[in-house]
């Protein structure tokens, strides 16, 4: 009889899960494990609304392998040991897994299959579980990865996707191997009222809804802030509740330009992966150095803590920066306008506002917040690295009634129309009656002059 661990990460579902998949095919028995890895903790990675999310995948994932006559293995600890001390309670042969991009997933597998090399035990690593094309497996003739997204799309959109697998019907869990209970939504200080609710159930329920009713119309309204049309999918893609592999093939099938738009959008998170992949080091560092001097921390503290607090006096701005402290998630354009601000407006190191968003964002994830944090910033893969987004004209493009303001910043709320985008410009009596409301805290020419002096472009 064979035994097969699979060692759950990104990738906690059930559909379309090339790791379980392979483990069952080989296997009269699997135990299906989660370790709750100290190392994240360590590193600072396990924010509140993450670990809350994380809490619905497990204990979905647990049920989904009750119905199936199994049950979600959980351990605490040690990643490698943990593995190790169930392959020798389950005498298991085998352990499957996701490949995955960070340095820290790198080192894991690593370490991972050298100690059960010394077990007598193989390390069966999958790709396509969390990325629809591998890292690595379309690169330009001279680099071992892209640099530049539209080539990229261009090779990415030629490949053959595999079949979508369907979810196993029955798993069969060997006795005798020891469990923590499952965690529930813990009871952490810092979660954020409006998280959404985690797991394969909400996930693919989500998805279904989302094809069915609003793809359509997402090439058109994707950059639409009070209309808040996008998919919010991007925690259960984190989390892997939902396979991107399984995404493309419905939304192709699904078809039209709002299916294709969501499907470039997808490509971008493989765009990041293949990056991070090939230059994990991006994940702390310039990817491209352009010689910048930010402004420390301590020169800069009453600029970060009141971008941090949605009170720059920019509407729009803080509107965002509220929404992310509400929701733990941010529609993508408050996400660009917001970094752009920290990052060139007000010249504050990319990684500082980066961190921040990973203490919140319930799809903080390491390739595309840090890339993306890159990307506006200019020291990353965007082709018009110095191009500064001026709030104001953002805000009268993509919320030009200014309803997105008004939901997010109630002190303005009495303001109507587009006059909400610039409170600084009433006057006396008028002005008196949203003094709640701060001044901004730069005034957008000379952020724009201290930018393009710092990046030598007077
Ligand atoms: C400064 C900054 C930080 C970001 N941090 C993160 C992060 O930590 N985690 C994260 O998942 N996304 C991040 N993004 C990318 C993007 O903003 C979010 O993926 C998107 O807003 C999630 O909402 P959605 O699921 O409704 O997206 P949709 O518009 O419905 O897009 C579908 C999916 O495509 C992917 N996607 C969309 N836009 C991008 C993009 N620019 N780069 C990579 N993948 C993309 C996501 O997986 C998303 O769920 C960041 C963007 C910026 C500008």
């Amino acid at each position: 009889m064979t035994v097969s661990v699979v060692l759950f990460t990104a990738d906690l579902r059930l559909h379309d899960q090339p790791a379980l998949r392979a483990a069952l095919d080989g296997s009269s028995a699997v135990v299906p494990l989660f370790v709750r890895d100290r190392a994240v903790q360590a590193a600072g990675f396990a924010a509140p609304n993450r670990l809350a999310f994380l809490a619905d995948c497990l204990r979905d994932l647990d049920a989904g392998l009750r119905e199936r006559g199994g049950r979600l293995v959980v351990r605490h600890g040690d990643v490698v040991q943990e593995v190790c001390s169930v392959v020798t309670e389950a005498a298991a042969d085998e352990v499957h897994m996701a490949a995955d991009v960070s340095a820290y997933a790198h080192g894991r597998e690593d370490r991972l299959r050298s100690a059960l090399r010394a077990q007598g035990c193989r390390l069966h690593v999958h790709d396509t579980v969390t990325t629809v094309i591998a890292p690595g497996i379309v690169t330009p003739a001279s680099s071992d990865h892209f640099a530049i997204f539209t080539p990229y799309f261009r090779r990415w959109s030629e490949q053959r996707l595999r079949d979508v697998l369907p979810a196993p019907r029955r798993v069969r869990v060997p006795d005798g191997v020891g469990s923590l209970p499952v965690p529930t939504r813990p009871d952490l200080s810092g979660v954020s009222p409006g998280l959404p609710t985690g797991g394969e159930t909400q996930a693919r329920e989500r998805l279904a809804a989302w094809l069915r009713e609003d793809v359509a119309a997402y090439a058109d309204r994707h950059d639409d802030l009070p209309g808040d049309a996008t998919s919010r999918l991007s925690p259960h893609l984190h989390f892997g509740t939902l396979s991107p592999v399984e995404l493309v093939h419905r939304a192709r099938r699904a078809g039209g330009p709002g299916a294709e738009a969501f499907v470039r959008q997808l490509a971008w998170r493989d765009f990041h992966r293949q990056v991070l992949a090939a230059r994990p080091e991006a994940a702390a560092g310039d990817y491209r150095t352009r010689h910048d001097r930010w402004r420390t921390e301590a020169e800069a503290h009453d600029d970060i803590a009141a971008w941090k607090e949605g009170r720059t006096g920019y509407p729009v701005v803080d509107a965002a920066m509220r929404q992310l402290r509400h929701e733990g998630w941010m529609h993508n354009r408050g996400r660009l306008l917001t970094a752009s601000f920290l990052a060139k407006t007000l010249y504050v190191d990319w990684r500082v506002g980066a961190r921040h968003f990973l203490d919140l964002l319930v799809d903080g994830d390491l390739a595309n917040n840090q890339l993306n944090w890159q990307w506006v910033a200019g020291t990353g893969t965007d082709t018009r690295p110095h191009r500064v987004l001026n709030p104001i004209a953002q805000a009268k493009r993509y919320d030009p009634d200014g309803t997105y303001v008004r939901r997010w910043v109630p002190e303005l709320a009495g303001l109507d129309g587009p006059a909400v985008h610039q409170p600084w410009k009433l006057r006396g009596a008028e002005r008196a009656l949203y003094d709640a409301y701060p001044d901004p805290v730069v005034d957008l020419a000379e952020g724009l002059a201290r930018f393009r002096r710092a990046r030598g472009r007077d």
